[in-house]
């Protein structure tokens, strides 16, 4: 499935009412920014094309809310045909029935232009609401959208509704499905998470674009929430560590790179030496063991059929439970292999971690 370099690069639409969240959540996936600093952020007034530097290369379009489609100044043609998914945010903790109405009129529209376009519903600001009020919110927006396409004769829409907020880990999720399914490889991808879980007795892999902490595949066994945020929370401690004490690597293929390093460990023969790849391991204290491991730039370009441009560094962080098979804190558990029968390109067997 190789991809071709320099192919278009798939292209997500957010749009939304003003005062949705839409900066917000670019804002806080895109950028790093502290959900609690986007209470100062000034609302979208304009179309900003926003190019979006995680390896897939996508565009967020942040649509103004107050945009008529039909007054003839947008080329829809332009904006629609080659967009992947249109991201539509509806403020749940506001009247919504106008968002609708503008979501529906947007869905009819893009049929015109890009029948299969993914369309992605987000139902944010969820955190302010009980269990029961987000199920019932989602409920009847699913309802009245239904119903109104229906009416339209246009029932054979597929919508996906996703629960946000910026204050926990479900926009990354939302974001980690959306992406998801734009990527072509990710049949390809899930079976060598699928082959590397089963070869190294790994309880859940996840492959993560660490800048954004999307997960941009993982193995076909279900995703539970808690173990995706626990690899997220990591990703972001493994990132501030690395921002104080990371150095430059510089370009593995640059020879003075090699030779310093070369005399630096006392090798005689400059092939032999690689940069290392960043990696880490923590055991917490219920006995769960996170390792993180940096897949960089050509890393996956022969990994079985796939050719992916990926081009920042990524990381598998995978979780697995420390068998305990001991008597007391005093007597150590075992170690966790990291095998794997067919060695994955890359990924080198060995132990990861050991008690002792
Ligand atoms: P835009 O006009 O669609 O770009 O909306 P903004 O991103 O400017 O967001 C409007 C307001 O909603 C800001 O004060 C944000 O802090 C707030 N907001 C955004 N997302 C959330 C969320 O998930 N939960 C809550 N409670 N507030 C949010």
């Amino acid at each position: 499935l190789p991809r071709v370099r320099g192919a278009p690069r798939p292209r997500l639409l957010l749009q939304g009412q003003r005062r949705s969240g839409k900066s917000s959540i670019s804002s806080v996936v895109f950028h790093k920014m502290p959900p609690t600093e986007t209470l100062f952020l000034e609302s979208t007034t304009r179309i900003q094309k926003e190019p979006v530097n995680t390896f897939m290369d996508f565009q967020v379009w942040d649509f103004p809310g107050q945009i008529d489609y039909n007054d003839g100044t947008f080329d829809l043609e332009a904006i629609f045909s080659d967009t992947g998914a249109l991201i539509y945010v509806i403020d749940a903790q506001d009247e919504y029935l106008e968002a609708l109405t503008r979501l529906h009129q947007t869905i009819i529209t893009i049929q015109r232009f890009n029948p299969s376009i993914n369309v992605e519903v987000f139902i944010h600001k969820v955190d302010g609401l009980s269990d029961d009020f987000k199920l019932d919110t989602q409920r009847d927006i699913v309802q009245r959208t239904t119903d109104e396409l229906a009416d339209l004769g246009f029932d054979s829409v597929h919508i996906n509704y996703h629960l946000t907020s910026i204050y926990d880990h479900s926009i990354f999720e939302a974001f980690s499905k959306v992406i998801q399914k734009l990527l072509p490889e990710l049949g390809t991808l899930e079976n060598l998470l699928n082959g590397l879980v089963s070869n190294c007795r790994i309880e859940k892999a996840f492959l993560f674009d660490v800048l954004s902490k999307i997960y941009v595949a993982t193995d076909s066994s279900p995703v539970d929430v808690q173990s995706y945020e626990i690899c997220s929370d990591y990703i972001d401690v493994v990132l501030d560590m690395t921002e104080i004490y990371g150095y430059d690597r510089g370009d593995s293929s640059e020879v003075s790179t090699a030779e310093e390093s070369k005399s630096s460990i006392g090798s005689t023969n400059a092939e032999d030496w690689t940069l290392p790849d960043q990696s880490s391991v923590m055991k917490l204290q219920n006995g769960m063991v996170l390792f993180l491991r940096e897949i960089n730039n050509g890393r996956f370009e022969h990994l079985g059929d796939a050719t992916i441009g990926i081009s920042r560094p990524n990381v598998y962080c995978t979780g697995e439970h420390w068998q305990r098979q001991h008597t007391g804190p005093t007597s150590p558990p075992y170690e966790v292999a990291f095998f794997s029968n067919q060695p994955l390109d890359g990924i080198r067997p060995g132990v990861i971690a050991s008690s002792n």
